[in-house]
């Protein structure tokens, strides 16, 4: 395992730890002295993807992180939330504890997640993914996000009254600390005259 800041080949391990289905170890480079984590995994029984034309294809980790990362470029997203979707759909599919799982499962659980994560993301994966035959099926799926967007910005939409009556409130304790501490004021204004 090299050094992902220097390339140096040997490093010590600070601390190790089991997680999930795994052990985390946390190494310092010998060379440089950064730190960096390898996770150690059991490989699980190879996986196949029945594809909608009835192949089967091994499941390709690569190959659903490529499908997001298209579908989440340019969208403002945290460093590592892609990853952190292919690993968890990928842990998902073998928690199946199935030979065979049809491309349709895989492509709705993504679509499942990035619904929360992204509605542009999720739009450019459905179309690409469901295959959307017409417009008219493209406008329904973004109405349907469209719909829930609003529901769910409903309860917030009152928040900015909040801030703006802050805002006057400041303005005029402001105003009214102008006359009682005007001493405090002309010291500052003073200075800048
Ligand atoms: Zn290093």
């Amino acid at each position: 395992m090299n050094c992902p800041y220097c390339g140096f080949h040997d490093s010590k391990v600070v601390d190790s730890r089991d997680v999930n289905d795994g052990i985390r170890r946390r190494r310092e480079c010998l060379s440089c002295s950064s730190r960096f984590t390898t996770y150690e995994r059991l490989q699980p029984a190879s996986l196949f993807v029945i594809k909608k034309d009835e192949r089967r294809e091994e499941f390709n980790r690569d190959k659903l992180l490529t499908g997001i990362r298209k579908a989440c470029e340019k969208r403002p997203l945290p460093t590592g939330t892609v990853d952190k979707l292919a690993d968890d759909i990928e842990t998902k599919l073998y928690h199946l504890g199935r030979s065979e799982v049809p491309s349709a499962v895989i492509g709705d659980m993504v679509m499942d997640r990035l619904k929360d994560l992204d509605h542009v993301a999720y739009i450019r994966y459905a179309s690409v993914y469901r295959e959307f035959a017409d417009i008219t099926a493209l406008k329904q799926e973004v109405d349907t996000l469209v719909g829930s967007e609003v529901s769910a910005s409903l309860p917030t939409s009152q928040l900015p009254l909040l801030p703006d009556d802050r805002l006057g409130e400041l303005a005029r304790s402001r105003r009214r600390g102008e006359k009682s501490g005007r001493r405090k004021t002309n010291a500052k204004t003073g200075s800048r005259r």
